[in-house]
C-alpha cells in the first residue's frame, strides 16, 4: 500500500510522515531528502545554483540511496551517511533550485517509483507524490497551513537548535520556496486529485498522525 502526504515546507510533513509510517509498520520515503542531497553534492563541487546543466550532470553522476535498517532511514550520498548535512539553510535554498530541473526531477521520480515497487508498503512525502509519482495510490494526503504559521514553527525548530534567525526574514522565504514549488513547469505543489487536505495550522502532530491513521484504517470520524 502506497499512502502519499503532499504540502508545502513547514506543515510538519516529514515528522508526520515518520509518525504514521511508524504507526502502521511500514516504511518512510522522505522524497525532499533525495532533492537535498542532490543540492548537497553540487555545494561540494562548487557548481552555480542557476547552470542547470551542471546540477544536472551533478545529478546524474551521484547515488542516493537510504539505509532502510534506521529509523528514519539513513540517507546515503555516494555510501556517505549525509542526514545531518541536509537540513541547513544552504542546502535547503540549493534543494529548490535543483527542484526546477526537469532531467533532474525525472531521475529522482524514476527512482521513487522503483522504491515503492521494492519496499511495498510507504508512506511517501513530498510536493508531488500523489500528482506525479504516485498518482495510484490508495490513500493521498495534503497538508496546509498558513505562511505566518508555518514561519513560526520553522522559526521556533531553528531556535530549539541554537540558531539566530529573525521571523520576517524566515516567513520571506517560506513565501518565496511555495512561489518557486508552486509555479515550477514540472511536478508542482498542487493537491493531488482525490486527496484529503488537512488544514494543520491549528492542529498538533498527533491530532494530523491520528487523523490520517484513521482515514486510512477506515475511521475517519475519529
Ligand atoms: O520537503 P523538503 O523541504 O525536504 O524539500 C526540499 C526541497 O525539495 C523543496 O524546496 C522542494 O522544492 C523540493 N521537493 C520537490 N519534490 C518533492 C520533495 C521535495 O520538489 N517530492
Amino acid at each position: 500500500m502506497i499512502i502519499t502526504i503532499d504540502g508545502p515546507a513547514g506543515t510538519g510533513k516529514s515528522s508526520t510522515a515518520l509518525a504514521v509510517a511508524e504507526r502502521l509498520g511500514f516504511d518512510f520515503l522522505d522524497t525532499g531528502a533525495m532533492y537535498r542531497a542532490v543540492a548537497l553534492e553540487a555545494i561540494r563541487r562548487g557548481v552555480k545554483l542557476d547552470d542547470t546543466r551542471e546540477l544536472a550532470f551533478v545529478a546524474r553522476h551521484c547515488r542516493i540511496a537510504f539505509d532502510w535498517g534506521k529509523h528514519p532511514p539513513g540517507v546515503l550520498l555516494n555510501g556517505e551517511p549525509v542526514g545531518h548535512l541536509l537540513r541547513s539553510g544552504e542546502t535547503t535554498r540549493a534543494a529548490s533550485y535543483v527542484a526546477v530541473v526537469p532531467v533532474i526531477r525525472e531521475l529522482l521520480v524514476t527512482e521513487q517509483q522503483r522504491i515503492g515497487r521494492e519496499r511495498g508498503n510507504i508512506v511517501t512525502e513530498g510536493r508531488d507524490q500523489g500528482t506525479v509519482v504516485f498518482p495510484e495510490a490508495q490513500f493521498k494526503f495534503y497538508l496546509d497551513a498558513t505562511p505566518a504559521e508555518r514561519a513560526r514553527r520553522r522559526v521556533a525548530q531553528l531556535r530549539a537548535r541554537g540558531e539566530i534567525v529573525d521571523y520576517n526574514e524566515v516567513l520571506n522565504q517560506i513565501v518565496a520556496r511555495d512561489h518557486r514549488d508552486a509555479t515550477r513547469a514540472i511536478g508542482p505543489l498542487a493537491v493531488p486529485p482525490g486527496a484529503t487536505v488537512i488544514d494543520t495550522t491549528t492542529l498538533s502532530e498527533g491530532q494530523v498522525v491520528d487523523k490520517i491513521v484513521a482515514t486510512v484504517k477506515g475511521n475517519p470520524a475519529k
